[in-house]
């Protein structure tokens, strides 16, 4: 078995002392996982995602992204490792609206030095896998929802992550552009082994996963294989199920 490339050890994270935005989770993650972490609003699933991308650090705990810990990097050095190894992908599109989307692709290679004629390059052939090629002169008010989440991703991608973090990267699409969003993220991780971890509340987008996690309450309350539910219908009855489950289980602790 590969060794994780994201390990979480008694992650928490409170804020002002009184909200538990994450409250002791433990996650092993390995190469090529395709992972949706789902929970109700506040549940902590952001605040996963923005430790792992070390955007925030943790109360106690510890993440290690390839053995690395993000808490321990100075600033510019967690800016490096994160821009070559993490790739972000939010529900908002964060394109810049006076480039291209040719130009906001380029941003990242740019950034790390690359020269004009090899980010070109680099960004075309990435619009090309993400079906965007017609669009790399528009800019981003010209394209629609779809579109512009292809320009986050090829952005996201331009450097060969190898984790995608997805923040509900369909939450502002129709369900046909959604599930096209699916299509690519699922063929990023079986042919080319990037973990991508995605936050949702949707279970048809969820079932495109291959492992389930459901966080209520900052805690892990569920990591399942998907191939345990045989459709999104199923996927979201076993959810409400757990969340459920777990409201009982804690009404009785404490009328006990
Ligand atoms: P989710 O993504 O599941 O909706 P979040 O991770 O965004 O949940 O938030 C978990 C909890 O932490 C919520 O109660 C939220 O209000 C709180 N929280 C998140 N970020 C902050 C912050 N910067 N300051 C204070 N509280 C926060």
């Amino acid at each position: 078995m590969s060794s994780s490339v994201i390990r979480t050890l008694g992650l928490k994270k409170y804020f002002s002392g009184q909200t538990k935005a994450l409250d002791g989770v433990d996650l092993d993650v390995r190469a090529g996982e395709f992972i949706a972490v789902m929970g109700a609003s506040g549940s902590g699933k952001s605040t996963l995602l923005h430790l792992i991308a070390g955007l925030t650090r943790p109360t106690s705990g510890e993440v290690l992204i390839e053995g690395h810990d993000p808490a321990g990097m100075s600033d510019n050095a967690l800016t490096r490792f994160r821009r070559r190894r993490i790739g972000l992908v939010f529900q908002r599109f964060n394109l810049i609206p006076h480039l291209t989307a040719l130009e906001n692709i380029m941003i990242p290679l740019l950034a790390e030095g690359k020269n004009r004629k090899n980010a070109i390059k680099r960004a075309s052939e990435l619009a090309g896998t993400l079906g965007i090629t017609g669009q790399l002169d528009q800019f981003p008010d010209t394209l629609s929802g779809g579109e512009q989440q292809r320009v986050t991703l090829a952005r996201a991608l331009s450097l060969d992550p190898a984790i995608l973090l997805a923040d509900e990267p369909t939450g502002n699409l129709d369900s046909l552009s959604s599930q096209r969003i699916c299509e690519i993220l699922d063929r990023l991780c079986r042919d080319e082994k990037r973990i991508i971890l995605l936050v949702t509340h949707e279970p048809s987008v969820a079932v495109w996963s291959k492992r389930l996690l459901i966080l209520k309450d900052g805690r892990l309350i569920a990591d399942r294989p998907t191939s345990d539910f045989q459709d999104a219908h199923h996927l979201a009855a076993a959810y409400q199920q757990a969340v459920e489950d777990r409201s009982d289980k804690k009404e009785r602790k404490c009328a006990e």
